[in-house]
């Protein structure tokens, strides 16, 4: 499921590649990944205008059209957005653009979902959203200011993105890995030290997860349709059973709020 840092990586590659074209056409495939408005509008609304920016918060990609208007793209479980020079054959939606070229809007299991509206930042869900990350008004003093009270385990609340934006159930388990903290810790039982720690590993992890164009663990491919390179990298994330890269002790697995979370019962305090 794409997180933080593949949203990202699609977001750089269409700004590179897409930005300032134009939406020759809008072919609908699929209606039920738009959510609003009705896809007769949507066709209308889009067709003439121009791509101008491409922004995210959390992983919502928000592209800003010269109409004023935002095409906001969530890609939830399967969705992908590839710009091509040929319609893709799994596509929902496909945008012909002003060169000639795709955007294809593919998303295999119809969970994921495309708005366009006036003013994404009015959206419900992306007003409830935690801090960014990466951004610089996350601190640390806020970071443990926001863990202060909270008696949840650190890892579901790492992936409440009404807490922190972004991370969701891979950046989670490395972010705790590198970190040494044992997923199953209530929040706000961290030590000032250990909080330092995560607050570093979060942003470590995040920023390699962009470096290395994201991880295709499943059917992620960025925004020129190739897959990422961290999946390769990772520490304790779909390793149960395997032994541990640090101390070769046995990566263990365990359910956190309904997910599968693997961890280093040694590293991992
Ligand atoms: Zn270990």
């Amino acid at each position: 499921m794409p997180e933080l840092p593949e949203v990202e990586t699609i977001r750089w590659d269409l700004t590179k590649d897409v930005k300032g074209k134009r939406i020759r056409d809008v072919e609908i495939l699929n209606a039920k990944v738009i959510k609003e408005p009705k896809p007769a509008q949507f066709k209308s609304r889009l067709k003439g205008v121009c791509f101008v920016d491409f922004l995210r918060r959390a992983k919502v990609l928000g592209i800003r059209l010269s109409s004023g208007e935002y095409l906001v793209v969530h890609l939830r479980m399967t969705g992908q957005l590839v710009y091509s020079a040929c319609k893709e054959e799994k596509a929902r939606v496909i945008f012909t653009l002003s060169d000639g070229k795709f955007l294809n809007f593919n998303d295999q299991r119809l969970f994921a979902e495309l708005r366009l509206v006036k003013d994404w930042q009015d959206l419900k869900f992306l007003r409830q959203l935690g801090p960014e990350p990466l951004e610089k008004d996350f601190t640390e003093p806020r970071f443990r200011q926001m863990l202060k009270g909270k008696k949840t385990k650190i890892k579901p609340l790492l992936m409440d993105q009404g807490f922190i934006a972004g991370i969701g159930n891979l950046y989670a388990q490395e972010a705790l890995f590198l970190a040494g903290i044992c997923p199953a810790r209530a929040a706000n039982a961290l030590k000032v030290q250990e909080i330092k720690k995560l607050y570093q590993a979060i942003k470590q992890v995040l920023q390699e997860g962009i470096r290395y164009r994201g991880s295709s663990i499943d059917n992620y491919v960025n925004g020129r349709g190739k897959r990422g390179q961290y999946h390769l990298r990772l520490k304790v994330y779909g390793r149960d059973g395997e032994p541990c890269l640090t101390c070769k002790a046995r990566i263990k697995k365990i359910q956190l709020a309904g997910r599968g979370t693997c961890f280093c019962p040694r590293c991992q305090k």
